[in-house]
């Protein structure tokens, strides 16, 4: 569930102890100029530095949020300092008329580092999914001839907040209000093969041809949900026989998250395009799409972006990516997810009837509360908001949590312990 529908279905986050700074005040600094299409918790953050936050009235909050599985290496290290400071004393930016070394050397990263051949960069995750979609189409009616592609995609996933990808996302929260919607999707349940073949033989009888199916290797928004091997493994054979392709939505869990560096290798499964964003950037804001070199079939002029690919994106997302290596970051990744999973579910253990599971990859971990009690995941992190640790919901009852990839072993114990007091409290 987004932040702003969490808020509306919960009076007691105004309760929180407001931010009272003479610095600082919402009411009048900011709600009277920007737009309300987010519900906010009532602090200002200011500043950062690791897995840490301030806010505007200098209290400490360690970040098990990274803006969203976004802040990849955390707040202002020194690596992204460095380069940012770099790249904009030297070209930040000039277009797509002309060639961008660095994004070159980004897209030669990503190819080595993953199953693609080449790369399509542009500045967020729906923009991404958006080049994907278009690159199926194209693919549909240029290689596959079908008039009428359609796009299959999963029961609570989420693609992002354009139209197209509204329309993708199968979660009508989403699209409530924004109708007409874009024509050439179709909805199966997540992780159900048997739905899936359901799915594509109903579609084969109409006049409606598939093309594509596009899944989050781990769904996110829709509730921290691993993907099952079994079922993406069936999914790619029934792409390969059938000629159609298999797209993976890789923007939350991409970027080494996953404990591995692509959400699809937990899988054991390569996909014909993938999406990248949030971690991508480390924070700076990047994303891509990314292809085999058969479906490839974008051609000069078919897909741009102003923004998209500019010298001081792709020079700080180079540096993310080589410091996930040199720094050995996915160890740290399956080491602290480990240990803070076995954490949550000594938490779990102790609150059995308010804790239902914890399952996630790496470093995306969500706990779900039990469908009998009355506590919701907003409960929870603003319990945590209050004792200094930030958490995001993902869904009305799935708390989430993705530190930075660098997060320490201290840091996790840290998070355990104010998790561990408020289920004491509250559960
Ligand atoms: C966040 C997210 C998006 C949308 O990314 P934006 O940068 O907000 O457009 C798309 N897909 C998934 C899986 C996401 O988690």
């Amino acid at each position: 569930m987004s932040p702003e529908t969490l808020l509306q279905t919960s009076p007691a986050v105004a309760e929180l102890p407001l931010n009272s700074s003479d610095a600082f005040d919402p009411a009048v600094d900011f709600d009277p100029y920007v737009m309300a299409t987010y519900g906010r918790y009532p602090i200002a953050l200011e500043r950062g530095k690791g897995c840490r936050v301030w806010d505007t009235q200098g209290r400490e909050y360690l970040d098990f949020v990274a803006g969203i599985a976004t802040c990849t290496l955390g707040h202002a290290h020194p690596a992204m300092v460095e380069t940012v400071t770099q790249q904009i004393q030297t070209l930040h930016h000039v277009s797509n008329l002309y060639y961008v070394p660095a994004q070159g050397e980004l897209a030669k990263w990503l190819v080595e580092h993953s199953s693609a051949d080449r790369a399509f960069f542009c500045n967020s995750g729906a923009e991404a999914n958006e080049g994907a979609i278009k690159l199926a189409r194209k693919y549909a009616h240029t290689v596959l001839n079908i008039e009428n592609p359609v796009i299959i995609t999963a029961h609570a996933s989420f693609h992002g907040r354009t139209l197209a990808t509204i329309t993708a996302t199968g979660q009508p929260k989403y699209q409530k209000g924004f109708s007409p919607l874009v024509p050439g999707f179709f909805y199966a349940p997540y992780n159900d093969i048997d739905a899936l073949e359901r799915a594509l033989e109903e579609l084969d009888r109409g006049d409606r041809q598939v093309a594509a199916i596009l899944l989050e290797a781990l769904q996110g928004e829709g509730g921290v949900r691993p993907g099952n091997r079994a079922y993406f493994q069936r999914i790619r054979q029934i792409c390969d026989e059938k000629g159609i392709l298999l797209i993976c939505d890789e923007v939350q869990v991409g970027m080494g998250r996953s404990g591995k560096l692509w959400g699809y290798e937990n899988l054991g499964i390569e996909p014909d395009i993938f999406t990248l964003a949030k971690g991508l950037g480390g924070g700076i804001p990047i994303g891509a799409m990314l292809c085999k070199s058969h479906c490839d079939v974008f051609q000069p002029g078919d897909h741009a972006s102003t923004f998209g690919g500019n010298p001081f994106a792709c020079a700080v997302a180079l540096s993310v990516c080589q410091t996930i290596e040199r720094e050995n970051l996915l160890t740290n990744v399956q080491e602290r997810g480990e240990q803070l999973r076995a954490g949550l579910r000594a938490i779990a253990e102790k609150h059995p009837d308010t804790v239902a599971e914890v399952r996630g990859w790496g470093l995306i971990n969500g706990l779900v509360l039990a469908e009998e009690t009355p506590l919701t995941s907003a409960d929870v992190v603003k319990s945590a908001i209050a004792e200094g640790l930030l958490l995001v919901p993902a869904g009305p009852k799935v708390v989430r949590f993705v530190p930075p990839l660098i997060v320490s072993a201290e840091e996790i114990n840290q998070a355990l312990e104010v998790i561990g007091k408020a289920f004491s409290l509250l559960g």
